[in-house]
Formats: structure tokens, C-alpha cells, sequence
């Protein structure tokens, strides 16, 4: 039996030992990523669903490695946020993003009012003169500041609500739009909401795959619904993926959708050919 324990835990050493290289290995593969420029953006349209067009678009950071192939954002984001990468990563997606966008504007393929997400982490929000380089990063590709949500996940916001929420404001102040993101998931109170800097809410995919299964779900993005018109704020359902979820979200009034249903994250030579314009 001592045998036996022993065995286990040299497996589990061994497999902490094995985690702990990868994430060295990852760290050193993420540092030359951001140098070679291994990162591209995909887009994902945002649909109004009052008249069933493309609002605007969520952009998707997507990394090709040439060893590990294409990683996708969860695997590497955690690591990015924890060794502060995040930082250099989100402005290079930052800047391709709104180049992109102004190009598609100024070339007539998308409305002057489309509005484009970018997500944004605490850690970055946090990062001394955040706000001064996203104001230089539109002034440097014209992309008007109303044309921009950075979307923020609720979950992350309570860490220092005092400093995030006192930045919040500073970009709204710039004219950029502030989205709450995986909203539900987090454990921000009644309370804080009415006093968070924000413009519109993303409803988390988890209540809209449970919508149509569960009254509950349902009853719980109604609810949503009824308090951003409350709150004068838009609201966004996040991950429809059947015909079904989209007319039960019309149903209950829900303003804008994003899912698999309309389509996928994909990079902007694609986009034009899918959707036309
Ligand atoms: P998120 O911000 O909640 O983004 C939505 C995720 O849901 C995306 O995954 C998207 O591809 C996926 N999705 C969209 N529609 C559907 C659907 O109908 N069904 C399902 N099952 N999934 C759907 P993705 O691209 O893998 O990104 C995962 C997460 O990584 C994002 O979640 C976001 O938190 C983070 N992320 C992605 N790009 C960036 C970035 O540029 N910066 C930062 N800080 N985080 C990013
Ligand atoms: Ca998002
Ligand atoms: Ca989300
Ligand atoms: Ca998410």
C-alpha cells in the first residue's frame, strides 16, 4: 500500500512538473508571438434584431502558431492576463481592429454607425495610461470613438470597482461605448450596476443554450431585458446558435444577438464574401 501511494504521488509531481514546463514553454511562445506578429482578428457579426442587419461586430483575437497551429483564446489569454502580455497582445488587436474598421467604413462595405467590440481585460484597464493609448490609437487610424465598445467581463470588475468603474467613465468620456460582458456570471450586485459606467449588456451564452429547456433561463434574461430598459442601456444575447433562440429573444424584446446561428468568428477577407453588404 505505501508502495502504491508512493507511485501516485510521484504521477502527480510529474504531472505538476509537466504543467508548470508547458506554461514556460507557452510564456516563451507568446513573447515571440507579439514580436513575429502571430495574432490576426476575426470578426463575428453583432445582429439588430429589429430588423435582422449587421449592427456591428465583435473582433476575436486568433493566434497561428507554426508549431501549435491555431490556439484558441482560451487556452492562451489566462496565461496572457497572468504574465501581463495581455497588455502588448490587446493593443496590437486594439489597432488592427479599428484600421480594419475604418477601411471598411471609409470603402462603403460597412455603415458609418457600425459599432465595433473589442475585448478589453482588467488587466489592461488597470495598466498605467491605458486610457491615453486607446484616445492615441483611434486618433492614429480616424477611427471615430462612438464607432468603438470595449467590452469588459463582469466577473473581473470587482477586483478594485472603485479604480475600474473611475476608468470606465474616463473612456466614456472619450465617446467609446462600454459593454459588460458574460453578463450573469459575475457577482456584481443590483446595487453597483446602477452605479457601473456602462452602455449596454451581453447576456452570457450560458442562459441562452438553456433558454428554451429552462423557465428559469428564460425568466431570467426577461428580467434583464426589463432592467437595461430600465437603465436606457442596450442589451446583447451572446451564443445563438438555432432559429428557435433567436424568435424567443425577439420575443422578449431582446435588441441584438450573436451566435453561430447568423455566424461564425471569421477573418475579414471571408466576412465581405458571406454577408455582403
Ligand atoms: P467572449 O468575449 O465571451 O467571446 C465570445 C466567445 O464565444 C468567442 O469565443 C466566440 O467564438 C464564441 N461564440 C460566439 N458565438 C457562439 C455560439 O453561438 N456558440 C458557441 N458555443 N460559442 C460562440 P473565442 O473566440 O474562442 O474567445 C473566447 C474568449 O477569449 C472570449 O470570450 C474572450 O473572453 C477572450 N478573448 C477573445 N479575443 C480576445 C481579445 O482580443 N482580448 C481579450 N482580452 N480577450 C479575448
Ligand atoms: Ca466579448
Ligand atoms: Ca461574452
Ligand atoms: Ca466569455
Amino acid at each position: 500500500a505505501v508502495k502504491q501511494e508512493q507511485v501516485k504521488c510521484c504521477h502527480y509531481q510529474d504531472y505538476m512538473i509537466a504543467a508548470s514546463q508547458e506554461k514556460t514553454r507557452l510564456t516563451a511562445d507568446l513573447q515571440r508571438a507579439i514580436s513575429n506578429n502571430e495574432f490576426a482578428v476575426y470578426y463575428q457579426p453583432v445582429i439588430d434584431l429589429t430588423n435582422d442587419t449587421i449592427a456591428g461586430a465583435e473582433a476575436l483575437v486568433r493566434w497561428h502558431n507554426p508549431v501549435r497551429g491555431l490556439v484558441s483564446p482560451l487556452d492562451f489569454i489566462p496565461v496572457a492576463e497572468d504574465t501581463g502580455m495581455i497588455v502588448d497582445i490587446g493593443k496590437q488587436i486594439l489597432l488592427q481592429a479599428c484600421t480594419d474598421t475604418k477601411m471598411q467604413i471609409d470603402s462603403g462595405l460597412w455603415p458609418s454607425d457600425f459599432s465595433l467590440h473589442v475585448n478589453m481585460s482588467v488587466r489592461e484597464l488597470l495598466h498605467p495610461n491605458y486610457v491615453l493609448r486607446v484616445k492615441e490609437i483611434l486618433a492614429l487610424t480616424q477611427l471615430p470613438a462612438a464607432n468603438l465598445t470595449l467590452e469588459i467581463t463582469e466577473s473581473r470588475l470587482v477586483s478594485q470597482p472603485l479604480l475600474t468603474n473611475q476608468l470606465l467613465g474616463e473612456l466614456r468620456d472619450l465617446g467609446i461605448h462600454i459593454a459588460i460582458d458574460d453578463f450573469g456570471t459575475g457577482y456584481s450586485s443590483l446595487a453597483y450596476l446602477t452605479q457601473l459606467q456602462f452602455d449596454s449588456l451581453k447576456i452570457d451564452r450560458s442562459f441562452v443554450s438553456q433558454m428554451l429547456d429552462s423557465d428559469n433561463h428564460a425568466a431570467i434574461i426577461a428580467a434583464i431585458i426589463t432592467m437595461t430598459e430600465t437603465f436606457n442601456s442596450d442589451i446583447v444575447a451572446e451564443g445563438v446558435e438555432t432559429i428557435e433562440q433567436a424568435n424567443h429573444l425577439k420575443s422578449l424584446g431582446c435588441r441584438y444577438a450573436q451566435g453561430f446561428y447568423y455566424a461564425r468568428p471569421k477573418p475579414l477577407s471571408e466576412w465581405d464574401i458571406t454577408h455582403g453588404t
